[in-house]
């Protein structure tokens, strides 16, 4: 295959981008300078290479710990729980929330035979420990998925902690049932924090 064709096969593969984006994406960089091509390249070349998994929250940064669980003037005593990175960077980005994250690295999924495994919850147990956290907020999906996710922690946590010790909530969702957090907006994920409701065993989704 030419350089071109190649290109765009490679551009094809990224989420959500067709052959005509991968086209344009192709044709943009074949106007750029060789000098902006080399540094794109190297950027994609050395990303895992940069990276580090924070050894206490999960997040991936260029630094371990990672600067959210280094910064001191986040409330240290709240903890967000997300099934994964990019659900962290969507409250990240909308700028709504000031406390920790704990990314969870997995779901309970039946249908792809996905469970949290022991190392997860063991993870989850010393993040909490160690901050001596007072509320942890559950931030699944408002999708079955989620839910089951939700109840396996929330059984974990009432364990760990007891409900007296530890505030379990999680996000009141004014996110369509079967929507997700990666792409929900702001406003949405704002009222969905400030109106978390404290942890009951009712589903989202039925
Ligand atoms: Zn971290």
């Amino acid at each position: 295959m030419d350089p071109i064709g190649r290109l765009i096969s490679w551009f094809t593969k990224f989420p959500g981008v067709g052959n005509k984006s991968a086209r344009r994406m192709v044709f943009f960089l074949l106007k750029q300078d060789t000098s902006m091509l080399r540094e794109f390249g190297q950027s994609i070349a050395s990303l895992k290479d940069d990276l580090h998994t924070c050894e206490e929250c999960g997040n991936i940064s260029d630094s371990n710990p990672c600067p959210i669980c280094r910064d001191p003037l986040r409330d240290r005593s709240t903890l967000c729980v997300v099934e994964n990175i990019d659900d962290l960077v969507s409250f990240e980005q909308a700028g709504i929330y000031s406390g920790l994250y704990h990314v969870l690295g997995g779901r309970v999924s039946p249908f792809e035979d996905e469970d949290l495994s022991q190392e997860n919850l063991d993870f989850l147990r010393e993040h909490i420990e160690s901050l001596n956290t007072r509320e942890v907020i559950v931030a699944t999906n408002p999708r079955m998925e989620g839910d089951l996710t939700y109840f396996t922690l929330l059984e974990f946590l009432r364990e760990m902690g007891g409900p007296s010790r530890l505030k379990i909530s999680r996000l009141a969702f004014g996110l369509p049932i079967g929507g997700s957090i990666e792409f929900a907006d702001r406003m949405t994920l704002h009222t969905a924090l400030e109106s978390r409701v404290e942890a009951s065993d009712e589903a989202s989704w039925s």
